[in-house]
């Protein structure tokens, strides 16, 4: 009599494998099963083991909670299981068969399959308290910030004299939306206002928008306004003019982006007494930088060094603390180029 036998047998090369564990192992101590493998194993296979049991609730469990991609979880198992040259081994599952359990269960844990639906649902849900704003459904907008975010806030600017915020917007966080079989929705971008508080990013507003003009902007910034935070001296951004002219609008006294510039251009180079603005408007330096390289002429040119040369000089604008300084930079280059 034996304790345990198994059989079994390769679906791909039909290899035969034997095991048998003759008597009861004591309790805690290791056992030894005696196996034999017979047949043609070392072929090519191309079936893939299943993805079940105590297996399958690992690898859910990995690509959810740590938000693995599968494809980044093959690359993981293949560093772990492969050496160089090898085939892919049975147990490292395909592309598809990771991917569709997962998409599976992110579906099972939404709230509605119509994302406004859930995002209205989310805003009463106790998890998140007072965070979610207003929410409109076409042309959709959701304004998004919470209270811990508004006390930071606070309390920050109650400390620092000079608040600096930048703001962006990101495309690809979203997808857009359908609105029927044929018909979808604009892209829908991610709008952040995003300061450093003793060296951390912090997030301090957000906004997710399909319209990306700046009637849209403003009134996200204005509903934030009226929260009863103190309005900013600095404000970062890429060179977007609906972002421009919506952040002049809103922590300026000026109406337009234009009455800013025109008073910054009489303060800075006509040496006017002018009312100081109550806000700066800072253009992100990354993306004036890559505006620059975007320039046809400096796209196209053949010349390494001549790129660079635009490139740097433009850049070195940025850190001109007065107009002499740009007009020396501007004519230097210009004489060179
Ligand atoms: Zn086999």
């Amino acid at each position: 009599m034996t304790f345990v036998n198994v059989n079994g047998k390769c679906s791909d090369c039909h290899s035969m494998f034997y095991g048998t564990i003759d008597a009861v192992p004591a309790t805690n101590a290791r056992v030894i099963m005696k196996s034999s493998f017979h047949g043609d194993f070392r072929k090519m296979h191309n079936h893939k083991r299943r993805l079940i049991g105590s297996r399958k609730e690992r690898v859910m469990n990995t690509m959810m909670n740590k938000k693995t991609d599968p494809s980044v979880f093959v690359r993981e198992e293949a560093a772990v299981l492969m050496r160089e040259g090898d085939a892919v081994p049975a147990q490292i599952p395909n592309l598809g068969a990771l991917r569709v359990p997962k998409h599976r269960a992110l579906v099972s844990n939404r709230l509605h399959s119509d994302p406004m639906v859930a995002v209205r649902k989310m805003k009463y849900l106790g998890e998140f308290p007072n965070t979610i704003h207003d929410i409109v459904y076409d042309k959709t907008f959701v304004h998004f910030w919470s209270n811990l975010q508004l006390q930071i806030y606070k309390e920050y600017s109650r400390k620092e004299r000079i608040i600096t915020v930048s703001f962006d917007a990101t495309g690809g966080c979203v997808r857009k939306i359908k609105r029927n079989e044929n018909i979808r929705s604009g892209p829908i971008f991610l709008y952040e206002g995003v300061m450093s508080i003793d060296q951390h990013t912090f997030t301090v507003m957000s906004m997710l928008s399909e319209r990306h003009d700046k009637l849209s902007i403003s009134i996200w910034l204005n509903r934030w306004l009226r929260c009863g935070v103190k309005s900013k001296k600095i404000v970062i951004c890429d060179q977007s003019l609906a972002l421009m002219s919506a952040l002049t609008q809103t922590f300026t006294q000026y109406k337009s982006f234009e009455q800013y510039l025109q008073v910054c251009f009489s303060i800075v180079v006509l040496k006017k007494e002018e009312e100081l603005p109550t806000c700066f408007i800072r253009n992100d330096v990354n993306h004036f930088v890559h505006l620059i390289s975007q320039w046809k002429e400096v796209k196209d040119s053949k010349f390494v060094r001549t790129k660079e040369l635009i490139i740097r000089g433009m850049g070195l604008l940025i850190l001109c603390t007065c107009i002499y300084e740009a007009e020396q930079i501007l004519e230097a280059m210009f004489t060179i180029i």
